[in-house]
């Protein structure tokens, strides 16, 4: 039970890595605040999962393009469960498409929901976590965090950026016994990979070279080291989660 008794709040928990990460954790013993965009399928997962494992399972409806929304999922959480002991900034949309026909509003609303939802998911996690001298923080990149691809600028700049956001808040945060690291996922199958061209599915699992799409549960397991005491001495950096993706040709 390497979560007993945390309280543990995770964005994009309706789905894919999220949904995956909020069964790992509350099997091992945390209360989990399942938190996605109103109308999704959140609600209903929770309700399922609410006591299952003994652990509380809440469902809190948040866009993280919006403050507002963001600050009121943390003072809820914390109104209702005391603390917040880990956070799964992990919601986010995929985008691919050549950047000579990316619009603006598509460009911009990749970052708002990829990069700039990270900063304040953390924001609002980190004014909780100083009060309590402690906490994890776990930011969702990826390998195209650390990787150009082809068709993916928004995207690739979003996780770039989440990877070094990850490392500037991890500096400003360990004084205050505050951890906050990154994931970076290879391909996964999840819905957000589900409607890419198999052809163009199957180059990419050729380029992992373990051969296959990771599982979300694979994705989860890695969050759980973070936000675990575990992971105590480990901040500022990004697990490659990866399948070898990364490791080089
Ligand atoms: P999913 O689409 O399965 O899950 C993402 C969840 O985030 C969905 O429930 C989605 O809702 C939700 N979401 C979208 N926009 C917002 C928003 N503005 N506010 C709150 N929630 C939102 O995808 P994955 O599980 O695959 O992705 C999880 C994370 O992993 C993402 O950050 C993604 O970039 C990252 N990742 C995924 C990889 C993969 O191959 N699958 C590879 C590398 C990184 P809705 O379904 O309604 O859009």
């Amino acid at each position: 039970m390497r979560l007993q008794n945390k309280n543990v709040v995770i964005t994009g928990g309706a789905s894919g890595i999220g949904l995956a990460s909020v069964i790992r954790c509350l099997e091992e013993g945390a209360n989990v605040v399942l938190s996605d965009l109103a109308g999704s399928e959140g609600a209903a997962r929770a309700a399922e999962l609410d006591g299952k494992h003994g652990g509380r399972c809440l469902f809190k409806a948040c866009d993280v393009t919006d403050t507002a929304q963001v600050d009121r999922l943390f003072e809820e959480t914390v109104n209702e469960l005391g603390s917040v002991d880990a956070v799964f900034s992990n919601a986010g949309i995929g985008g691919v498409a050549p950047s000579h026909k990316v619009s603006d509003e598509e460009f911009l609303r990749i970052i708002d929901i990829n990069l700039n939802g990270v900063f304040r998911v953390a924001r609002a996690a980190l004014r909780i976590m100083y009060g309590q001298g402690s906490g994890s923080i776990v930011n969702c990149a990826s390998i195209l965090g650390k990787f150009g691809q082809s068709n993916t600028a928004a995207y690739s700049a979003a996780k770039g950026g989440v990877v070094n956001l990850t490392r500037a808040l991890a500096l400003e945060a360990a004084p205050k016994g505050v951890r906050v690291n990154a994931i970076g996922p290879g391909y996964i199958d999840t819905p957000l990979i589900a409607d890419l061209d198999k052809d163009l599915m199957n180059a990419l699992i050729a380029m992992h070279p373990l051969g296959r799409l990771g599982r979300a549960e694979e994705v989860a397991n890695g969050f759980l080291f973070l936000a675990s005491d575990e992971s105590s001495f480990v901040t500022g950096t990004t697990l490659m989660i990866d399948g070898g993706f990364t490791a080089g040709k």
